[in-house]
């Protein structure tokens, strides 16, 4: 199947009402904001950022040192961006799949993939040992070829997983439909280690486990400024700074602190929308019940999932960069987008016509060339840095959060001598061949979808230097 981006009116109507607020988000178990931070103070390590990143590195320093001086502080509220508006998938994947993995660090990736495994059962463990309530479990990922082309790349993906300690299985068009009901379906790849979870409860899950072994948190508190003081570090609030030891940058997308940061992410809006609580015979329609993720082969492709209260997540094809690396809370409102989507929905499952979506919204990405989180240093050891998840930072940012602290605590370990972790990304150009770049990256990865997969010049020569987007 090929989607038409032109919505019908059933899609259209499916919008009526829509609210803006993500769903996730749009709960009364969200806490009370942390107090801003009012006066000066100073600290052993100071966290930036509070989606999951930030909060496992407070937690987890917490956990190895008790006696360390730990501060988190955060822009807006924990869990408002990224990690609290995803679509829950919990993947193992610390490569952004195995693809990529093999291509950027063909020596280390078995390790890669055992590390990755190790994440994820840790933090499910993690979630055990703290009692947070935020419907996490391992439900499996379903990935879906709909168009024929796509058949044969799954099957090599599944290989390559295979070949590389994953257990990756095939269905044929027929067992894909009898587990999901969708006439678009012609071939699966089905992955069993893959946990969903509602996102803003775990992150509020973490925040009450901070605050719990002593972590002082304050929201609201944007950091303007850092500077290099000698022995410490002096980070500049609008109404107080804060002398620390160690400082952990974990601000995502969003305008980097360092310099040197910059060149290596653009910030990338992608939408999601979520229907009203199906009834049974809905579900029944559709012949969805086991409680797995999937989602499609496309470049631009759809990720979908149940959510506990009988609701379908429906996100992604969008990848909308704005000029100069744009970060606007207008952006995370796109009808079109919301549009399209609705319209995809309804390509997908036309026996849910007549549905509503409850919930719609954007967020922001931060996208690198290699499509994995990178690492680094700045003031001379004391400040540690990651950022780069594009789009799967989920489970990986908990492996993000433990790479910062080895960078940190200044002794060489595993994960600090994983060459993922040595390298950078590609730098992307400055304006405007960013836009210009970006842009034509898009349209391209879209016609390619409009024609077999067949990648234009353009694509083929991104792929040659190692740039090779598929979304
Ligand atoms: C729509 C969408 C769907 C996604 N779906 C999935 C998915 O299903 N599975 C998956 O694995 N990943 C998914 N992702 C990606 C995933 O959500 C992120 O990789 C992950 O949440 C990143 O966490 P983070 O802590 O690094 O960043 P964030 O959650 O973005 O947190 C960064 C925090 O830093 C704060 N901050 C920024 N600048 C400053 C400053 N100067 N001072 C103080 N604080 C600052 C911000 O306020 C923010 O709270 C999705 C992302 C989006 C947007």
């Amino acid at each position: 199947m090929i989607f038409s981006d032109t919505p019908g009116p059933v899609a259209l109507k499916a919008l009526q009402g829509l609210s803006t607020t993500p769903f996730w988000l749009d709960d009364s178990r969200r806490p009370a904001a942390q107090p801003v931070l009012g006066s000066d103070t100073s600290c052993g390590l100071l966290v930036i950022g509070g989606g999951f990143s930030g909060l496992w590195t407070a937690l987890l320093a917490k956990r190895a040192q008790p006696s360390r001086d730990v501060l988190l502080v955060d822009a807006g509220r924990i869990a408002d961006a990224a990690s609290g508006r995803n679509g829950g998938f919990v993947s193992h994947s610390l490569t952004h799949g195995i693809r990529n993995g093999v291509d950027r660090w063909p020596a280390d990736i078995d390790q890669l993939v055992r590390l990755g495994h190790e994440n994820l059962d840790a933090l499910g463990q993690d979630i055990e040992l703290l009692g947070i309530d935020c419907d996490y479990g391992i439900a499996g990922e379903y990935v879906v070829a709909v168009q024929e082309h796509q058949v044969d790349d799954l099957r090599d993906t599944a290989a390559l997983a295979n070949a590389h300690g994953d257990t990756v299985i095939e269905l044929t068009g027929e067992q894909m439909q009898a587990a999901v009901n969708s006439d678009s379906f012609l071939f699966g790849i089905g992955d069993p280690d893959v946990g969903l979870v509602n996102p803003a409860r775990l992150a509020w899950g973490l925040l009450d486990a901070c605050l719990a072994s002593g972590v002082r948190v304050h929201e609201h508190t944007p950091v303007l400024d850092l500077v290099d003081v000698g022995k410490r570090v002096m980070a500049a609030t609008e109404m107080a700074s804060i002398t620390a030891r160690q400082v952990a940058i974990a601000t995502n997308a969003f305008p980097p602190l360092l310099r040197k940061m910059s060149k290596y992410i653009v910030p990338v809006y992608d939408y999601i929308l979520v229907t009203e609580p199906l009834s049974r015979e809905q579900w029944t329609a559709i012949g969805w019940d086991g409680r797995q993720g999937l989602s499609d082969a496309g470049n631009q492709f759809h990720y979908y999932r149940p959510t506990a209260d009988g609701r379908i997540l429906w996100g992604g094809y969008d990848a909308v960069y704005h000029r100069n690396s744009g970060v606007d809370p207008a952006f995370e409102v796109d009808h079109a987008a919301f549009a399209r989507l609705s319209e995809h929905f309804h390509q997908t499952f036309p026996q849910l016509d007549g549905i509503r979506f409850s919930h719609g919204w954007g967020g922001v990405i931060d996208t690198c060339s290699r499509f994995a989180p990178f690492w680094g240093s700045a003031h001379s050891g004391k400040t540690a840095f990651v950022a780069g998840y594009t789009g799967l930072g989920v489970g990986s940012s908990r492996f993000g959060a433990r790479v910062m602290l080895d960078l940190l605590s200044g002794h060489g370990s595993e994960l600090t001598e994983l060459s993922m972790v040595k390298s950078k990304p590609l730098p992307f150009p400055p304006e405007p061949f960013r836009s210009m770049g970006i842009n034509w990256t898009t349209k391209s990865l879209h016609s390619a979808d409009l024609h077999e997969g067949r990648r234009n010049l353009w694509l083929r020569t991104l792929d040659k230097v190692g740039l090779g987007f598929d979304s």
